[in-house]
């Protein structure tokens, strides 16, 4: 299962982008950098690649943070279950 990574809710359908229909639209692309051998831009590079990284970093907390949720919720459950 996929989590939105802006408001961290569990999406339908996972998309590549790793946000959610409504929070894709608020969320704003992050431009790509063009890799040609004269005029590489190293500051563009660096930025785009450390809002790459901060977005990886966050959809993993975020996902690991919906498991821990939903094992609580299991384990609660579980033990109302029992006598
Ligand atoms: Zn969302």
């Amino acid at each position: 299962m996929t989590i939105c990574q802006r408001c961290h809710r569990p999406l339908k359908n996972p998309s590549p982008s790793g946000f959610g229909p409504v929070c894709i639209k608020v969320v704003q692309p992050v431009p790509e950098v063009e890799c040609d051998l004269f005029g590489f831009d190293i500051q563009a590079a660096a930025l785009s690649s450390k809002v790459r990284l901060s977005e990886f970093i966050g959809s993993k907390a975020a996902l690991a943070k919906h498991e821990i949720r939903m094992a609580f919720r299991d384990a609660r459950e579980r033990l109302e279950v029992r006598p």
